[in-house]
């Protein structure tokens, strides 16, 4: 009998857990921490076998399959073993899709993928699609396919680490937002590496996939060359010009300073950038490619026109929380490295307090520094370790070092005046101070609500 070894007893181990039981598969999972009460409920009352705490590899190297978590490097010792046993280890994915008759959306990138998912989603469940949302927002893929695979499509949001576990999966439509530099340490250090890993996402589309990419982004183009597509190819761009006839005869879209075209030569889409609901220049491809995505799939025009403007814009994204005395109070506690704080400091429109730091990824403060320049006063640094963010800022802003949120708000807040912005946009992982970004985001709101 098959053997499934699940990796992890997160949201998508458990998933993978409960599908090989539904399949009839031997299913063993091993969590080297302690899993949560809910999850250990399930495995239980699925009859699931388990462990936590602990990797014991004599109940793992006798799996003829491997599901493992995102979470988990592939160059965690146990990982590698178990490449070199020769044991396939796929991602949860990978894992539920196999079982899945529905057809997928599946959207990655550096930034933006929660934001383009969730739109697009919203867009396809207004429109009457039986459509279900999975990945890294949502229930686990798995899980849902072990419930009776309910749904005719899947948007899933895919990170790299998700996509190094991928070999068989098909996206019948892909998104690859952008690819900058992030998870370097999970790569070597190497951005190729990285972007490789994104182009996964595009393996074994046919030619009757479709697979749409930003045109603006250099590391998409440069990385899109070395890799054969058979997909359909339908680019978006906030430069018009860089579109060829063939590019604007398939579903392709645009942005100028005024509105946004999508499909510019048959029956296009064309919206006012006022009437968007998701404001700021990278929000704007987020929903070009989700306005394009679901042109693809026919979905009515007014009905992307709707979705489009009343999408509700989701917690720890530039959220606007509180303003306090004139000042705008931001939390953008999601934007985990530098490319996606660029892209907040580049929307603010008035002189920014900016609260960044946490744990370092490898980043290169080289691109934002003339950002920095033009918009930030003053920076709150909150992290154990603030040296690479002095060092590059410490010439140009008034810095303030904190250890917790309440200070960080406190002191931005007495730093600013009325008219402000007070940012916090970390462009660091949280995991130094903080459980993960949201309760750093929560953090932040409360700290702001108790000023
Ligand atoms: P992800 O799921 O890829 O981490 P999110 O949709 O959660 O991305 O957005 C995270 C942050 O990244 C946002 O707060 C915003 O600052 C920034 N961002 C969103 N979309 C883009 C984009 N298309 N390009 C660059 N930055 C973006």
């Amino acid at each position: 009998m098959e053997r499934l070894v699940v990796l992890g007893g997160g949201e998508s181990g458990v998933g993978a857990a409960l599908l090989a039981k539904k399949q009839g598969l031997e299913v063993f999972l091993s969590d080297g921490g302690k899993l949560k009460e809910k999850y250990r409920d399930v495995l239980s009352h699925n009859e699931i076998e388990f462990e936590e705490g602990k990797h014991s590899e004599e109940l793992i190297f006798n799996a003829s399959e491997v599901v493992k978590s995102p979470g988990i490097p592939d160059h965690a010792p146990l990982v590698k073993a178990l490449v070199q046993k020769e044991i396939p280890v796929v991602s949860e994915i990978e894992f539920g899709a196999r079982y899945s008759s529905a057809r997928f959306v599946a959207i990655t990138g550096s930034n933006g993928k929660t934001t383009t998912t969730l739109l697009l989603h919203h867009i396809l469940k207004e429109a009457g699609l039986n459509v279900g949302l999975a990945g890294n927002v949502g229930k686990s893929l798995a899980a849902q396919v072990a419930d009776g695979d309910p749904f005719d499509w899947y948007v899933l949001e895919v990170s790299s680490f998700q996509l190094d576990g991928m070999y068989e999966f098909k996206a019948d439509i892909a998104i690859l937002l952008n690819i900058t530099e992030d998870h370097l340490d999970r790569y070597d250090y190497d951005v190729s590496k990285y972007a490789r890993s994104k182009m996964r996402i595009a393996q074994n589309q046919d030619e009757n996939c479709w697979f749409i990419y930003c045109l603006d982004d250099p590391m998409t183009l440069k990385i899109k060359e070395e890799f054969e597509i058979n997909a359909r190819q339908v680019p978006f761009t906030l430069n018009e010009t860089k579109l060829n006839k063939s590019d604007q005869e398939s579903f392709s879209g645009f942005a100028t300073d005024t509105q946004i075209t999508i499909n510019p030569n048959k029956n296009p889409l064309i919206m006012t950038i006022q009437e968007l609901a998701l404001q700021g220049k990278h929000n704007l491809y987020n929903s070009m490619a989700s306005g394009i995505a679901a042109r693809i799939m026919e979905v009515r025009k007014d009905v992307i026109r709707e979705c489009l403007t009343d999408f509700q814009n989701i917690e720890h994204r530039l959220e606007h929380v509180n303003t306090v005395y004139g000042m705008n109070f931001i939390n953008d506690s999601k934007a985990t490295n530098v490319n996606s704080t660029w892209y907040a400091l580049e929307s603010m429109s008035t002189p920014v307090v900016w609260i960044a730091g946490g744990v370092d990824k490898g980043n290169k403060y080289e691109m934002i520094k003339d950002m920095v320049k033009k918009k930030v006063k003053t920076l709150v640094c909150i992290g154990k370790d603030n040296s690479k963010l002095i060092e590059a800022f410490g010439d140009m802003v008034t810095i303030i070092e904190v250890d917790n949120m309440r200070d960080a708000v406190y002191n931005a807040y007495k730093a600013g005046e009325k008219g402000d912005a007070i940012l916090l946009s970390p462009a660091c992982a949280s995991f130094d101070l903080f459980e993960d970004y949201e309760d750093r985001g929560r953090q932040f709101k409360e700290a702001v609500r108790n000023l």
